[in-house]
């Protein structure tokens, strides 16, 4: 069985997100969906919100499984024997940083990534601008799932 890692922070999933996914699903047998427990980064959604909305916004595609991990991805790879990461790359500003974390991978553990252009409707999107937009009222529809967007404004009404 072809399996990939999608991993990210997911805080909370995109439509830019739900892009790769969706089109990894299609080249893989299975996408891995890895939510990074990273408890130095502030987040507005726990790790358990977090899976639950993209098990939810994933449910159709059928070959998706979500988990989480702390530590380093190539050690999810190894343990769970899995060869290949996919990233979203949106612009040239996503490169430099991209580039150096695949070539550490690789160095590591001999794990590839595969980068993914963007679909180009989401290049400008990140989780952190659909927070910030939101929390002021501005309106992200089509650009987040529904489920997302309720969640995101119940959760920020009061911030
Ligand atoms: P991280 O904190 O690791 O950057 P993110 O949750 O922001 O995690 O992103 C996870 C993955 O999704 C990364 O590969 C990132 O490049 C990709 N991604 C983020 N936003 C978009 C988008 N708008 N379109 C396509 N890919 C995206």
């Amino acid at each position: 069985m072809r399996r990939v890692v999608c991993p990210g922070s997911f805080d909370p999933v995109t439509n830019g997100h739900l892009d790769i996914i969706g089109r990894a699903s299609r080249l893989y047998d299975e996408v891995v969906v890895m939510v990074s427990i990273n408890l130095a980064k502030k987040s507005l959604f726990t790790v358990e919100e977090r899976l639950d909305l993209i098990r939810e916004v994933t449910r159709d595609l059928g070959n998706v499984k979500v988990d989480s991990f702390r530590g380093l991805t190539v050690d999810y790879c190894k343990q769970h024997d899995i060869p290949v990461i996919v990233r979203g790359l949106r612009a040239v500003t996503d490169y430099d940083y991209e580039l150096q974390i695949a070539q550490m991978n690789h160095r590591m553990s001999g794990v590839e990534t595969l980068f993914m252009a963007t679909n180009p409707l989401y290049a400008f999107l990140s989780s952190s601008l659909m927070k910030e937009v939101v929390q002021w009222g501005g309106d992200v529809t089509g650009l987040v799932p529904a489920l997302v967007h309720d969640r995101l404004i119940e959760r920020l009404k009061d911030a």
